[in-house]
């Protein structure tokens, strides 16, 4: 069960004059299957944003280069897929005000879950799943102001675990993801997934979670 009051106000929400005018900077918006975390194997039309407040060594997104693109052409963009599910993701979507877009497609029935570094608070009812993938493995002095949501994803290059000790109980399900490097060979890659898949087993509390997209070759 996600922490309470998290997911309250989810329904028939409002939409207010000016949402359909509302603009966000855009990278991308494409539907594909979530490969990674609790909500891996469902198809979803992916939103990314533009502009993150990090640089993560691994980021594998070019949030630089975006458009902006009112919600009314959003909802042109994502209307055109047969799927309810929407990810927010980025760059970092969460230095974005997103309730007017949520509000539009909340009107619609989508159900909508970010990925975010946790960096920024979540407005409780604004979303339906967060996912917070903390970053303070590279940014030790980064504070993580979004401290409870429905998973906690880290990506897994060593760090010791006693990190996550004061963040973990705000979060329904816990999961260690490998760095997973396109330009790494198979055997340094394959050397990753082994040095997780060994805290994992020692650490049963936290749960496996592999890219698959990305071996599959989809977005
Ligand atoms: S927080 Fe995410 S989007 Fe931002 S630089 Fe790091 S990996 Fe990339």
């Amino acid at each position: 069960m996600a922490p309470q009051g998290l997911h309250e106000n989810l329904e028939e929400p409002a939409v207010l004059d000016g949402d359909m005018a509302k603009s966000y900077n855009i990278v991308e918006i494409f539907h594909s299957v979530q490969g990674e975390g609790y909500r891996s194997g469902i198809p979803h039309v992916f939103i990314r944003f533009g502009v993150c407040n990090l640089r993560c060594e691994w980021c594998d997104t070019n949030f630089d280069v975006y458009e902006q693109k009112s919600v009314a052409e959003i909802m042109e963009v994502v209307g055109q897929f047969p799927c309810k599910n929407i990810i927010f993701t980025g760059g970092e979507p969460m230095l974005n005000d997103l309730w007017p877009l949520a509000r539009v497609l909340k009107k619609d029935g989508y159900h909508l879950s970010v990925e975010s570094n946790g960096t920024v608070a979540i407005p409780a009812g604004l979303l339906d799943w967060i996912c917070i993938s903390p970053k303070d493995q590279m940014y030790p002095n980064v504070s993580i102001k979004q401290r409870a949501g429905d998973e906690l994803k880290c990506v897994y290059v060593g760090q010791p675990l006693s990190m996550y000790d004061g963040l973990k109980e705000g979060f329904s399900h816990h999961f260690l993801q490998p760095c997973y490097d396109e330009e790494a060979s198979v055997e340094e890659n394959g050397r990753s997934f082994a040095l997780t898949e060994a805290v994992v087993k020692e650490n049963p509390q936290w749960r496996l979670s592999l890219q698959t997209h990305k071996w599959m070759g989809i977005l």
